[in-house]
């Protein structure tokens, strides 16, 4: 295997040997005949048992081409043995050169979209192969990015991507969220820190007129969700005087949305203590201390208990963590669903409200809506829909790649 060669556009042989450098020589990779149409129709992700023959050598991590089986160019990408997924395909066109230019032009032309689409201040400004750049997230909060590179071929350009994020944005910090376990399945280890100067990494985001602390470096995944901007502005209407529980609170920022479109009074559980504190700091920060209650605790053990009381609360909002990542596991998690939304039904008064979220991607949209039809089924109560929509814009769905969409969002009445 070639180590010492890379990147591939800066190779510091091409001076010394003939051009093109014979390092250089991309491999070549064959899809198999026998494939899906998958690949040809614009997914970016080719697996281990869809290549066939190669030619040329390549190291983990490399640009490598990928043909079909009858010789017909499919597109560039990078390569890691390591992982199931063995081909990330970053372009389809066999003139672009992935180098530090690709890699500002994709973070251009995605904060142009986000701009578009009217998210500034804050946004995922990539979502990975929704922005043809597959396992690369960045969240931007105001001047600050967050950035995690989740495969090793991604990993190895954080140079040209901090730099493209300096050059677009002159940022006031940069900061790596690489403590993520799905980096060991590619090898890498997990790992956080500044890839800026370092800055106090305890932030303050604006979002829908509320103030949020966002704890950049301690904080859950990138330190917030912004996959549900928009859906928290969606409980404007329903709460307003109304006592509301929050189970899996998190921060507090559905909490703090009940509270500023008028509720009487809220209770937010989340099992961390971390984030209980910090919810609590942003009733303060917002005036909302009297309003907004945070309860550090197991919110299944309460939601059991509190049902089994007869507690009852005009609207109830769920947005639990992914139940499952793996296959095996979806009827538990579909089972894990309809417990807590039973049992939210159950604490809701006729004629309440349910609002209730699930990001579990291997729980596809019309799943989710079967799970709380059986939950409703059992609690002997019948729905009414308000809204049922996804994550924010800035989190792109892209038609052809399932797993861009993978937030689902109800509210409900329940009558
Ligand atoms: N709605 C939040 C995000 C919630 S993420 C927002 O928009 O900001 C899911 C939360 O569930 C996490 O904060 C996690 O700490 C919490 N959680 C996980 N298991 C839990 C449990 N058993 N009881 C209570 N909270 C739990």
């Amino acid at each position: 295997m070639l180590q010492n060669c890379r990147p591939r556009s800066n190779c510091r042989y091409t001076t010394i040997m003939l051009n093109p450098c014979y390092l250089c020589r991309m491999a070549k990779f064959f899809l198999r005949k026998k494939i899906g149409d998958r690949v040809v129709n614009g997914h970016p992700w080719i697996f281990a048992n869809e290549l066939g023959d190669s030619e040329g050598e390549c190291a983990p991590g490399d640009i490598v081409e990928v043909y079909s089986y009858n010789g017909s160019f499919v597109g560039k990408g990078y390569v890691n043995p390591e992982s199931q997924i063995r081909i990330r395909l970053l372009t389809r066109h066999k003139n672009e050169k992935i180098d530090e230019g690709y890699f500002y032009n994709r973070i251009k032309e995605a904060w142009d979209y986000r701009r578009r689409i009217g998210y500034t201040e804050n946004c995922r400004l990539i979502f990975g192969e929704a922005d043809k750049l597959p396992a690369l997230i960045i969240d931007k909060f105001n001047d600050y990015f967050v950035i995690q590179t989740l495969a090793l071929g991604m990993d190895i350009w954080k140079g040209a991507i901090v730099e493209a994020l300096e050059r677009i944005f002159t940022p006031k910090g940069i900061y790596e969220r690489n403590d993520v376990p799905v980096r060991e399945l590619e090898g890498m280890v997990q790992q956080k820190g500044f890839l800026s100067v370092p800055f106090d990494t305890n932030i303050i985001i604006n979002e829908n007129g509320l103030k949020f602390h966002v704890d950049i470096e301690n904080g859950q995944k990138t330190g917030y969700f912004l996959d549900q901007q928009d859906n928290r502005r969606a409980i404007e209407h329903i709460v307003k005087g109304a006592d509301v529980l929050e189970a899996f609170c998190y921060t507090g920022t559905f909490s703090l949305h009940a509270a500023h479109y008028g509720a009487k009074n809220v209770l937010g559980l989340d099992i961390s203590e971390h984030a209980v504190a910090t919810a609590r700091r942003n009733a303060s920060l917002n005036g909302y201390d009297e309003v907004c209650k945070f309860e550090a605790v197991n919110a299944f053990d309460v939601l059991k208990q509190s049902a089994k009381d007869g507690k009852k609360y005009d609207v109830v909002m769920l947005d639990p963590p992914a139940f499952t990542k793996s296959r095996e596991n979806i009827q538990k998690a579909v089972t894990g669903y309809k417990e807590i939304n039973l049992r939210a039904m159950k604490l809701t008064k006729p004629g309440g409200f349910l609002v209730t979220a699930s990001c579990t991607n291997l729980v596809p949209p019309q799943m989710f809506l079967d799970t709380i039809a059986a939950a409703a089924k059992d609690a002997h109560r019948s729905l009414r829909q308000v809204c049922w929509q996804t994550q924010s814009a800035d989190h792109p769905i892209v038609w052809h790649i399932p797993t861009t969409q993978y937030l689902k969002f109800l509210i409900v009445q329940v009558m």
